[in-house]
């Protein structure tokens, strides 16, 4: 550990903090304890004329460590960034003056002890020197689709060099079928015609893409800024390099041969939208109907969408698909009766205008309905009975054609049973479990954790849904358009925006060795010690973004570029060897071994909180601006994510006679709101050995407490606070603390 010979100690008097604790007194503590060349009081520190004062004496003083104790760290970063000098805030504004009674004797060491815990990190952290390597800043993008197409020029023409794959002979993809798009320019009422082909010839005439056509990728191994991709072009191995991933591999129709109680595969003109789009496109739906004019059509929608027993969700284009649709059978046939029978009508954004358009053609009938008997009636045509309508109880069509509006399966998804026969033959021999994307098979990863993006159940690459949609849980990798979420053409287009800026962010922090989100600019990354390392794989198994792969004994291999500096490897490593420079079970020991527990007769119990950074220390910053205040005898130690808290602190606040441990982070399972996907889930799951412990101790399980919330329920946390100070009180004291 340092000491405090180059450390610098500012505190801040305004903000109410000077009205709240004694700031002298503060000084004389830490100048007693810790002798730093520095430490003095400002009521104003983040003024310039302060902050150019600290730099003064950092360069005068040879400072290699700064504690600014004034507002919460989540505030002026920039303005305390002092280069290559560890920089620890303290939050004596939220966590201290405006959340305590001022001048009172509990607030004025619970302002000590949060000084005192961040000088005792910063003397033993040290400045994160980024690791810089060599990288390559070309951009892959597999799939030639709109999706493809669009984050292609995007790219290309932000200056980086982009290669495209495509595994079919020609670009374009789902959207080269389509025979005119629905309205995306004011007044949002007119079929558009398709522009795609414009938009391939910009593609293959630019002079930073280079196209790959009847190319599928074999393999990728490496890491951000330096992916190694061996491709297969025409059956001919191409080898070379990227600096990001940008999956643009679409998506495939839902398969209609499972709508056979929809005459699917039964009646030749029972058709998928997608087949009637084509016939349209390609003019031969008189040729179908032998010339005869159609005089009755059925758009059945969510055909098999918003079903449990086919795709639960829905897929958002196929009401505006079969509105437009409509329009070219008004087109064709202007005496046609055509019919839309649906579960509810979803048109979002602008198209809601285009379906009001829509409902006022002459002859197109719009009505809510289930289709309970679809029947041939021998003489070609197609009799249906729908029931629930807004028209009558039961209706009867006869109709000519009817068009099943399908939805979007992404195409990384596999279904489990076609999956169990990949699982047991992957390429290296090895069983592995099964999960969509392990046979996916279209980035071919050669990551420990699988083969492919990892997805949720229904195959989409999911990462964050509220705060990072962008991003996946393969750091330098990005899906977009339909492989991503069920999405429409213009959709699809910002999406490509997204993801290409997304890629273009990864290339440029990698190059200066700083994190991606959501630690973004994080220079530090989580160091090895492996002489120690048992081979035991939990950081190779428990990292949320598959940062780590292994050697032939099981040793983790580490990708630094992949990873997210969440320090989930760090919580989970039984050996305490993985530690970041700022941030270790060491550090964070040291911080907890840094109070002076009260003995059991002064009655002033030690409450331990571990706060996740992402969204309950940010609302602890909320509750703080609202002036509620709390139990004075928490400490709060903000921690990178829950996953990242190593049990040895709680082992060893609870034998140091901490009276009791509170960790909050974020909300996980399905619609997890976790910033680094698992970790809230593992801490919670670690909790059992936490249990265990806490019975070798002979301690109250009631000691420790887990919870989550999300960033808009700050309300509770001073809630969880007072009620756990409560519960501890009724406990009585940890018996330890006077040992
Ligand atoms: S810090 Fe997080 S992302 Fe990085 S290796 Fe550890 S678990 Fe993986
Ligand atoms: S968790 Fe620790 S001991 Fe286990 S494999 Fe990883 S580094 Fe080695």
């Amino acid at each position: 550990m340092a000491t405090g010979e180059k450390l610098g100690v500012y505190i801040c008097s305004g903000c109410d903090i000077g009205g709240a604790v004694d700031c002298e007194k503060i000084v004389a503590d830490v100048e007693k304890e810790f002798n730093p060349a520095v430490c003095k009081i400002n009521n104003w520190v983040c003024n310039e004329k302060f902050v150019e004062q600290i730099k003064n004496e950092i360069k005068e003083k040879d400072l290699d460590r700064v504690v600014i104790a004034a507002c919460s760290p989540r505030f002026l970063s920039d303005l305390f960034n002092f280069g290559k000098v560890v920089v620890e805030r303290v939050n004596l504004r939220e966590q201290v003056a405006w959340t305590h009674k001022p001048m009172d004797e509990n607030t004025q060491e619970l302002a000590l002890d949060y000084v005192k815990m961040g000088i005792l990190k910063a003397l033993n952290s040290q400045y994160p020197e980024p690791l810089v390597l060599d990288i390559n800043s070309t951009i892959l993008v597999v799939g030639g689709g709109i999706t493809g197409l669009t984050s292609a020029l995007a790219c290309a023409n932000s200056g980086y060099k982009v290669i495209l794959v495509e595994k079919e002979s020609e670009l374009g993809g789902f959207y080269k079928k389509l025979h005119k798009i629905a309205p995306q320019k004011y007044p949002y009422l007119l079929l558009e015609p398709n522009t795609i082909d414009e938009t391939i010839s910009k593609v293959e005439t630019h002079p930073n893409i280079q196209v790959l056509k009847n190319c599928v990728i074999q393999k990728i191994s490496g890491q951000p800024g330096m992916f190694d991709v061996d491709a297969s072009v025409n059956g001919n191995l191409i080898q070379f390099q990227v600096g990001a991933i940008i999956q643009a591999t679409g998506w495939k129709p839902y398969d209609a041969t499972k709508l056979s109680h929809l005459g699917y595969g039964k009646f030749s003109n029972v058709l998928t939208n997608i087949e009637f789009e084509e016939l349209v496109r390609d003019n031969k739906v008189a040729e179908k109907f032998n010339g005869k004019p159609i005089q009755s059509i059925v758009f059945v929608q969510c055909a098999g969408s918003r079903d449990k027993d086919h795709l639960p969700y829905c897929s958002s284009y196929c009401c505006s698909a079969s509105l437009k649709q409509a329009l070219y059978v008004r087109e064709l046939y202007p005496n046609a009766k055509i019919y839309i029978i649906y579960k509810d009508i979803r048109t979002p954004g602008n198209y809601e205008i285009f379906y009001k358009r829509v409902q006022s053609e002459d002859n197109i009938f719009l009505t809510k309905g289930e289709i309970t008997n679809l029947s041939g009636n021998g003489n070609g045509k197609i009799d249906l009975e729908i029931e629930n309508t807004l028209l009558a109880p039961k209706i009867k069509i006869q109709a000519d054609l009817v068009v099943l509006a399908t939805g979007m399966v992404p195409s990384t998804f596999v279904n489990v049973e076609d999956l169990a026969e990949q699982a047991a033959t992957t390429a290296d021999g090895k069983k592995v479990a099964a999960g969509a994307e392990v046979g996916a098979k279209i980035l071919n990863l050669t990551y420990r954790q699988g083969t492919d993006l990892p997805t949720l159940k229904y195959g989409f690459p999911d990462s964050h849904y509220i705060c990072f949609p962008y991003e996946t849980r393969r750091t330098g990798i990005y899906a977009a358009g339909t492989v991503r979420a069920p999405m429409d053409g213009v959709s699809c287009k910002n999406d490509s925006y997204g993801a290409a800026l997304k890629a273009i962010q990864v290339i440029e922090n990698v190059k200066l060795g700083r994190a991606v989100h959501p630690r973004s600019g994080d220079t530090s990354y989580p160091d090895f010690f492996l002489q120690r390392c048992t081979q035991c794989k939990r950081c190779t198994e428990e990292c949320p973004f598959g940062t780590l792969d292994e050697d032939d004994k099981g040793t983790p291999k580490p990708n630094p570029n992949r990873c997210r500096r969440c320090g989930i490897c760090m919580g989970a490593c039984p050996e305490r060897i993985i530690s970041f420079k700022n941030y270790s079970p060491q550090i964070i020991s040291s911080m907890i071994k840094s109070l002076e527990i009260p003995e059991s007769e002064e009655e002033k119990p030690r409450i331990l909180a571990f706060l996740c950074e992402n969204d309950a220390y940010p609302s602890l910053d909320v509750v703080a601006r609202k002036k509620i205040q709390y139990s004075p005898y928490i400490r709060i130690i903000p921690v990178r994510c829950l996953g990242s808290v190593n049990i040895i602190w709680i082992a060893d606040a609870l034998s140091m006679g901490y009276d009791g441990i509170i960790l909050i982070g974020c909300k996980y399972g399905e619609d997890y709101q976790c910033h680094f996907i698992r970790g809230s889930e593992l801490a919670n799951k670690r909790m059992e050995n936490v249990q265990e412990k806490l019975k070798q101790l002979v301690l109250e399980p009631e000691r420790v407490e887990f919870h989550t919330l999300s960033i808009d329920e700050f309300e509770r946390i001073p809630e969880i606070f007072n009620q756990f100070a409560e519960t501890i009180e009724k406990l009585g004291p940890n018996p330890y603390k006077d040992m």
